[in-house]
């Protein structure tokens, strides 16, 4: 993503006459992020009031239904109903396309208006927080992007002890944040940065490299998730990223997406459940890993199968594979002793059809 002539070392002094116009546009994007959900909030109030009102009207017409006997009157009623539903329907559909319309001829003009608009006390007070922030010790590599106006922030290497104190190193993770995701947070659309690992120390699926960072690369925020969006509403950039760093930071196994606890296990995906790798085996036919309970035993050729490749003699119930198994003419799943035993029965029978 990023092309390294426009990526710049904030950590360079030589560097640091960029920050106003970082804390500008940062100072700009929360500027059109609390516009823009005030915006948002009004209009689906507007929506749900009318509604509420529909559906009173609905009640009022399945009254007057219920206490009309006429069949007449009745069908009327029920006309009247169904237009009621396609008015709500058209209602619900044209306000929502009106409002994207409004929002974003609003972000158009603020736009206009915030690249016109000096530098004000609040772009003072980002441009103070990031001065902090490229002088402290709480991150290691701080970078601007000038081509896609994004700021990487790279944590110090993440420590988390598990509840059986067995300390994970899951190194250090870049933070990345520009415009367009601080107004989708302070529009309650997404998180407002985006999570990479810089040295990744995965868990035996691989799809995680933190405890509370799903597999759709998404932190859960807990308790955080409010006071991170204040300190950003209010531009409080600093005290922004020190409370995600402090999340980064912190483990809590009960909370968590993949605990650590089980960081190293296998997970069964027959039974879910997370074992050691020495009760691990694989189907001879799709090669699935399974746990000791969830994989069985050819009784004819002994190797072993998951459960969509061994199946149960219809008549004893030994397990036969895909491959040793039988079929007689009714589609019954038969094992070679049954099979046999069978076929010398069909055998009599025509023996005796023929006497
Ligand atoms: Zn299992
Ligand atoms: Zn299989
Ligand atoms: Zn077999
Ligand atoms: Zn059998």
């Amino acid at each position: 993503m990023h092309s390294t002539n426009t990526v710049i070392d904030l950590r360079n002094p030589s560097n640091r006459h960029v920050l106003p116009r970082i804390a500008l546009i940062i100072n700009n994007a929360i500027d059109l992020g609390n516009r823009d959900r005030l915006q948002t909030n009004d209009i689906s109030k507007k929506i749900q009031q009318t509604q509420r009102d529909l559906d009173k009207l609905k009640t009022l017409v399945d009254k007057a239904e219920y206490i009309k006997k006429d069949g007449y009157m009745k069908n009327r009623l029920i006309n009247i109903r169904d237009n009621m539903s396609t008015i709500s329907q058209i209602l619900c559909d044209d306000t929502v396309r009106l409002s994207y319309s409004i929002g974003n001829t609003e972000k158009a003009i603020n736009k206009m208006l915030v690249d016109y608009q000096l530098p004000n006390e609040s772009v003072a007070g980002i441009l103070r927080d990031l001065q902090a922030l490229v002088a402290g010790n709480d991150f290691e590599d701080i970078y601007w992007d000038w081509k896609s106006k994004c700021l990487s922030i790279c944590t110090t290497s993440i420590n988390l002890t598990s509840l059986f104190d067995d300390i994970f190193d899951i190194g250090p993770i870049l933070i990345t944040i520009d415009k367009d995701m601080i107004i989708q947070r302070l529009s309650n659309r997404d998180n407002g940065y985006t999570l990479e690992p810089m040295e990744p120390y995965l868990d035996s699926s691989e799809q995680y490299f933190h405890p509370h960072i799903s597999d759709s690369n998404r932190l859960c925020e807990g308790d955080g998730k409010a006071i991170l969006t204040n300190a950003l509403r209010q531009k409080r950039f600093l005290d922004f990223l020190t409370i995600l760093n402090n999340i980064l930071h912190t483990y809590a196994s009960e909370a968590a997406y993949r605990s650590l606890e089980d960081w190293e296990r296998f997970q069964c995906p027959g039974c879910g459940d997370f074992i050691d790798g020495d009760d691990c085996y694989h189907c001879t036919e799709c090669g699935t890993d399974l746990c000791s309970g969830c994989i069985d035993a050819c009784a004819e050729c002994g190797d072993l199968f998951c459960s969509d490749h061994i199946y149960a003699c219809y008549s004893c119930g030994t397990y036969t594979c895909c491959d040793c198994y039988h079929e007689n003419n009714n589609q019954d799943i038969l094992c070679s002793n049954c099979w046999q035993d069978e076929l010398e029965e069909q055998r009599n029978e025509q023996e005796k059809q023929e006497e």
